[in-house]
């Protein structure tokens, strides 16, 4: 036999307890075909010797979106804008391109603005400044005109900005094309080789209806699982011995597809999130009244993971507060129990803040946390103030999760937040946020059960484990080439990526 490709001089964290560690690793038809003394021997097309170089399987992003990620990248950018006036002249210098000025990485809790504000910049142009927790906008008078009766100054969250947003769309398929090469690039980068990319087709990040067309004409390098939104489920006319009402066409569900690009789960949102200080929560947002809000009217969420459930679908429930998380919890038990299904599988997104006695409920109905650690590092010091001193150390934990038995996987929600893997993998290990803050130290894990969340978790949250998440003789060769071993790293986030490969490619060489 004559390998494709023998990499050698490697420390490979392989993440099988089989075969712990590897020097030499054989790739065959995009594969792993073996592993040291299996085959140092063989001749191969292309022997790079790596020098000492740490090789983990490629990083596997649980939660992303990728489309919103590279149109963040295409429109004004108002990051680290720190007054309205700043904001208002980003905005006033960009270029006249058409009937809308988009803006993103604007910041609610650190600068106000208002729709008399953007009016002030737009030129007859309509405005959609996107907030950066993704559950709200700012628009101008001229968008806010053509809205349904809102009582805004400009702001609108969940429902009244998902109607904002639909104004703007469809964007072409072209357009999401550029988006998702954008990204793609970005992520290899970080070492990341698989994305599932969380809710297409409808719902507030989506971009045209036809989005899976996107995915297939952009043949990216990297592979992407595609969260189908569940505001898509329709009558399907199926036999009623099979027990499906609502689905997609053709009976199309989780699983189909090819290990570049397939249909992952059905994604439902149940609340907001903290940065808008929508995520749902049993009490107060600290030294409020609020208690965030349910994403729709609950007998239609729960309708939708029935629905999902019996159509066959994993279903990837966003729940944040802890009252989601409760909602979620009944519905899933609701849905198992009247069509059990061995192994559903069932992931919360986010799962962001969860009391003590939710923990056991979470393990024994099977369900996935899919968590984003970067959320503490960047927000933690903030959502610390509004969760108060006995929820802060509740929220996105994970010594508790591992605990009770359940399996964690890893993501970024890029581009609520940094989408770089180390930098997840350092705070899951440090527990420290930007600011130096410590955020529920006691959640703090190990560095190979944080490599975990983002390889072996993230494959078994997405129902990839058999091909994806170690580097086992078998699996896909999808692997991170690291500068160190991130175990004796003093600074996990800065240790650099040299090179990603997928399916036995060079996706991206230092
Ligand atoms: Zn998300």
């Amino acid at each position: 036999m004559i390998l494709d490709l023998k990499l050698t001089g490697c420390r490979a964290i392989t993440m099988d307890p089989v075969h712990p560690a590897a020097h030499t690793i054989g790739i065959w038809q995009g594969r792993i075909v073996g592993l040291d003394s299996w085959v140092e021997s063989l001749p191969a097309l292309e022997t790079v010797d790596l020098d000492g170089a740490v090789v983990l399987p490629g990083f596997i992003d649980a939660h992303t979106h990728l489309a919103w990620n590279g149109r963040n990248r295409r429109t004004v950018s108002l990051s680290g804008c720190s007054s309205t006036a700043e904001i208002l002249s980003r905005l006033g210098a960009a270029p006249d391109s058409g009937e809308w000025l988009e803006a993103s990485g604007y910041d609610r809790r650190a600068v106000p603005l208002n729709a008399a504000d953007l009016d002030s910049i737009s030129r007859g142009r309509k405005v959609y400044v996107a907030d950066v927790s993704g559950h709200a906008c700012v628009v101008n008078s001229a968008v806010l005109k053509e809205l349904p009766v809102v009582e805004s100054d400009g702001w609108l969250t969940e429902g009244s900005q998902l109607a904002a947003r639909s104004l703007r769309l469809p964007y072409s398929i072209d357009e999401v094309v550029a988006e998702l090469r954008i990204s793609a690039d970005e992520v290899l980068a970080e070492g990341v080789t698989t994305c599932a990319e969380a809710g297409v087709g409808a719902g507030l990040i989506a971009s045209t209806p036809v989005e899976v067309a996107a995915y297939q004409r952009a043949s990216l390098p990297i592979r992407v699982q595609l969260m189908v939104s569940a505001d898509v489920l329709h009558p399907v006319g199926a036999h009623a011995d099979d027990g499906i009402t609502r689905s997609i066409d053709l009976g199309l569900h989780t699983g189909f597809g090819s290990s570049r690009l397939s249909i992952g789960a059905l994604k439902l949102w149940t609340d907001g999130g903290m940065i808008a200080r929508t995520a749902a929560l049993t009490a107060p947002y600290e030294g409020t009244s609020n208690i965030g809000e349910l994403a729709d009217s609950p007998s239609l969420m729960r309708a939708a993971i029935l629905d999902g459930h019996a159509a066959g679908w994993q279903m990837a429930i966003h729940a944040i507060g802890d009252r989601a998380i409760d909602f979620a919890l009944d519905a899933v038990a609701e849905a198992l129990a009247l069509r059990p299904r061995a192994d559903a599988r069932h992931r919360i997104e986010h799962c962001g803040l969860v009391r003590p006695d939710q923990l056991s409920r979470i393990a024994s109905l099977g369900l996935v946390p899919v968590l984003q650690p970067t959320f503490l590092w960047a927000y933690g010091d903030d959502y610390s103030e509004i969760m108060g001193a006995t929820r802060a150390p509740w929220m996105y934990r994970g010594r508790s999760f591992l605990e009770h038995g359940i399996t964690i996987a890893g993501s970024s929600d890029r581009p609520v937040a940094d989408g770089a893997p180390l930098r997840a993998i350092e705070f899951m290990v440090s527990r420290r946020s930007s600011g130096g803050r410590s955020v529920g130290p006691d959640e703090a894990v190990s560095v190979e059960e944080a490599l975990a969340a983002y390889t072996l978790g993230g494959a078994y949250a997405c129902r990839l484990e058999d091909r994806l998440g170690s580097i086992t003789p078998g699996k896909l060769a999808d692997f991170a080439v690291l500068g160190e071993d991130p175990r004796s790293s003093p600074s996990i986030a800065d240790i650099p990526v040299v090179a990603t490969i997928v399916g036995g490619e060079w996706a991206r060489r230092s």
